[in-house]
């Protein structure tokens, strides 16, 4: 139901109204402390405020900043297109009671701004009021029985349309805490509160499912929508009062229901909690594999401290040939998980896993001294020592004791630097990285580029280059070795890098024709199954010592 805007004159209790460009607000009558519910048609947006439920105050807080926003043509979620704007807030009336209302702005635009607002009031239909006490039940966590249900009836009803569940927390909210104080972290998370308010819609269901997880119900056509929708969120969600905070989201589609909506709310809650120590990423959509990718990976993160002490992580070696003759000439140092109960757990596994939380700073030293145990034992032993590779996470580099723990190793095991030779995969230069990268080299560290070619810029990367050694990608093989032209662009990488002094390896080579083709092309030494797969040290051993 909708009533004509008319002017309310003074003899009226009622309200106040309009805004108009370059005058500000105008009084169209006195106002009057009270609200009759069914009588007054317009008031003034601003004034409105005093009469605002406690409770809905800061939802309409947000409310009116869009539409300043939107007055001084800086709003990014109401646009010119938009003819009117809704809020429903609960209206305090002289008797004390309150009254659910539909407050409604209508809007007229000048270059892009808001020139004009008419504002009146309608009382909400029973729908609309039942969905709103549901919110409010449920965000204080009441009542989740009662939210399904909406949920399914929303759902139910629209059968022409999707819907998907969006879950969103803040990343490290309990540093929010110890940074701000308990006070300022809950007045954030009632802020949230106030926000979904204004920015849901009545297809869009929310619900706080504890302190600081929330979920969205929202209808969307195609993924770009869900996108759209919560770069919305995190516009008016992030940056309350200064505060600094990152919020990740998790999206879901619904399907079936008949299983009920609580298997998509995980989902959801899986997508989010696989970005949350990733700083670069704030949504991410479920896809099946994650449900094992997870369940993995927690099981990894229960485990790991317990796997170290045991000695279940375990360095493999992988032999490094010389093409021409295939003698070993050095090795790479692979990690291996020997889980009991689980077998051997491979290192794409749980090594993604370790750089995100961190722990691969302990598991890479584990492994390093072990590989300069095995360098100290052959040398006891009279046995020519090989150099061995070791894989250095580009996590470390930032860390400014990595090169002290290196040295300290060589050190302690009194090996030659020369031996211990590192690896570190090809990426894009970050900042800091590259002096780091500087120290090892000054220190006098072997650095073997990992991975060339599987990546970014390759060429590139060689020109000024602190690498001593180019490791081929086998991706890179693979893709090339087909075509005559590709063989060709590999050739010439390999002489390229050769002519600006640097060695090259290859990786992943698993045929003889392979092994041909890189040494006709000038590598002398390769890695692969075609000559042996990583192993564990005492098979390495018997292969190389006989
Ligand atoms: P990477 O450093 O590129 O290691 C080479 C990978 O290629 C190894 O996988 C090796 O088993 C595999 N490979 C070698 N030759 C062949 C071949 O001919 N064909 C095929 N298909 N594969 C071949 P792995 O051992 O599963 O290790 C995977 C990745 O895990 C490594 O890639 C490395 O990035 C990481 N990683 C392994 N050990 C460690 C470690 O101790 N520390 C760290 N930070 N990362 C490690
Ligand atoms: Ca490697
Ligand atoms: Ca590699």
């Amino acid at each position: 139901m909708q009533r004509i805007l008319k002017y309310i004159d003074d003899r009226e209790d009622f309200l106040i109204l309009l805004w108009e460009k370059g005058s500000g607000w105008h009084t169209a009558t006195k106002h009057s402390k009270v609200l009759k519910d069914a009588d007054y048609s317009q008031m003034d947006l601003f004034h409105l405020k005093n009469w605002v439920y406690k409770d809905d105050v800061p939802t309409f807080n947000v409310f009116l900043d869009q539409m300043k926003a939107a007055m001084s043509g800086n709003s990014s979620s109401i646009t010119s297109h938009d003819r009117k704007s809704t809020i429903a807030v609960r209206l305090l009336a002289d008797n004390g009671a309150y009254l659910y209302q539909n407050i409604e702005c209508w809007l007229d635009w000048e270059d892009k701004k808001i020139s004009r607002i008419f504002v009146m009031t309608d009382p909400l239909d029973v729908e609309e009021v039942h969905r709103i006490r549901i919110a409010q039940t449920f965000t204080a966590d009441l009542n989740p029985a009662l939210f399904q249900d909406q949920v399914a009836e929303l759902i139910h009803s629209h059968p022409d349309m999707e819907f998907a569940v969006i879950q969103f927390d803040v990343a490290k909210f309990k540093m929010i805490t110890a940074d701000y104080g308990e006070e300022k972290a809950t007045e954030l998370l009632n802020f949230f509160v106030s926000t979904l308010k204004v920015i849901c819609n009545k297809y869009q269901l929310y619900s706080r499912l504890s302190a600081d997880v929330f979920m969205i119900i929202t209808p969307y056509e195609d993924k770009a929508d869900l996108y759209d929708f919560v770069e919305l969120l995190d516009q008016h969600l992030l940056g309350y009062d200064g505060m600094q905070y990152r919020i990740v989201y998790g999206v879901c589609p619904i399907g079936d229901l008949t299983g009920g909506l609580r298997q998509y709310g995980d989902a959801a809650a899986m997508a989010r909690q696989s970005i949350k120590d990733d700083a670069l990423q704030k949504v991410a959509f479920y896809h099946t594999a994650l449900k094992k990718d997870i369940s993995t990976s927690k099981f990894i993160e229960d485990n790991m401290n317990q796997a170290l002490e045991n000695g279940e992580f375990v360095m493999y070696l992988q032999p490094k040939c010389n093409i021409a003759n295939g003698g070993i000439v050095g090795a790479e140092a692979l990690v291996r998980w020997i889980m009991p109960g689980h077998g051997i757990v491979p290192p794409n596994d749980f090594v993604p896993v370790f750089e995100r939380n961190g722990f691969i700073i302990k598991m890479d030293q584990y492994i390093w001294e072990e590989a300069c145990k095995l360098i100290r034992k052959w040398m006891d032993a009279k046995i020519t020592p090989l150099p061995i590779s070791i894989n250095v996470s580009r996590r470390h580099l930032r860390d400014i004791n990595f090169i002290q723990i290196l040295d300290s190793l060589i050190e302690k095991y009194q090996i030659p630097k020369s031996l211990l030779e590192i690896e570190i995969t090809e990426t894009v230069n970050e900042a800091g990285i590259s002096e780091s990268m500087q120290q090892l080299k000054d220190h006098g560290f072997t650095l073997l580029m990992d991975d060339f070619g599987s990546g970014y810029s390759s060429l590139n990367t060689l020109k000024d280059t602190q690498f001593d050694v180019i490791k081929i990608d086998r991706s890179f093989l693979q893709d090339f070795i087909g075509s005559a032209r590709g063989q060709r662009i590999v050739e010439h990488t390999i002489q390229m890098a050769k002519s600006i002094g640097l060695d090259m390896i290859a990786e992943g080579v698993e045929t003889k024709d392979q092994a041909d083709f890189l040494q006709n092309c000038g590598c002398n030494t390769a890695q692969g199954f075609y000559y042996a797969k990583p192993m564990p040290v005492e098979e390495f051993e018997k292969l190389y010592i006989h």
